[in-house]
């Protein structure tokens, strides 16, 4: 699905768009004319059905230079392994997670709880040696198309978004970190946090922000930022703001 001239969903499950496989994050590819940064990987499952998506816009893998991983949740980072080995690009994380991405530790990623519940009972997390770590403001550059983080703790132990200027918007992607309407999503999971979450949250909404692309639902082209806020401003009263539609 095309978005704006330079950025499309490659890939959606049921928490989002339907697209591809079910259990597949927003998967956001962004066009820098001399090849594509990718925000997020989907689960890694039945990926003929991204590979369609990417063809039917007239592109392939190895047109990806750079994957950002959001966090290191199965949904999000379980298709980069795939995805490098046929691109050869690099793959990015947030510096606390990427040793987990790379060596597929189960436990550390939590899918070890959601085998056979979310997760198929045989799924396991590929390998993905290499995952390049990421800090607070650190810039990941393709062709035209510069993207810098922002880190995020709360949802996962250090989940990361990414923030940058295409076609003229401001555009913030968050993965599982907030969504429209100031949803967020708290599970269950040993690296949750709260309060880091909510000052993370609080950082985030100050940045100017038109477009609002979260890993899960909708997205949002204008006034972005507003959604931001809200969670921000749950968190500002002691409070927690609603969890992501799909989950509440
Ligand atoms: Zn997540």
């Amino acid at each position: 699905m095309k978005i704006t001239d330079h950025i499309y969903i490659v890939a959606s499950g049921k928490w989002g768009f339907g697209m591809t496989h079910e259990l597949d994050c927003n998967a956001y590819l962004v066009d820098g004319g001399d090849g594509c940064i990718l925000i997020d990987a989907g689960v890694g499952l039945d990926t003929d059905r991204m590979d369609e998506v990417l063809a039917s816009h007239g592109f392939s893998l190895p047109d990806i230079r750079a994957v950002m991983l959001t966090h290191y949740h199965g949904d999000h980072a379980c298709g980069a392994a795939r995805i490098r080995e046929a691109s050869g690009c690099d793959v990015y994380a947030p510096s606390p997670e990427a040793e987990a991405i790379s060596t597929g530790d189960e436990e550390a990623t939590s899918l070890a709880l959601a085998k056979g519940s979310l997760y198929p009972a045989d799924f396991s997390y590929p390998r993905c040696p290499g995952v390049i770590g990421l800090n607070e403001g650190d810039e990941v550059a393709v062709g035209d198309v510069t993207l810098s983080v922002r880190m995020v703790p709360g949802h996962s132990l250090c989940s990361m978004a990414i923030y940058g200027a295409v076609d003229g918007k401001k555009c913030l992607f968050t993965g599982d970190s907030v969504f429209v309407c100031g949803q967020v999503l708290i599970q269950s999971l040993k690296d949750v946090s709260i309060f880091p979450y909510a000052q993370a949250m609080k950082r985030l909404a100050e940045l100017e922000t038109d477009a609002l692309f979260p890993g899960h639902g909708v997205f949002c082209l204008e006034n972005g930022g507003s959604h931001v806020k809200a969670a921000a401003d749950r968190f500002a009263t002691g409070l927690i703001p609603p969890q992501l539609y799909y989950f509440a």
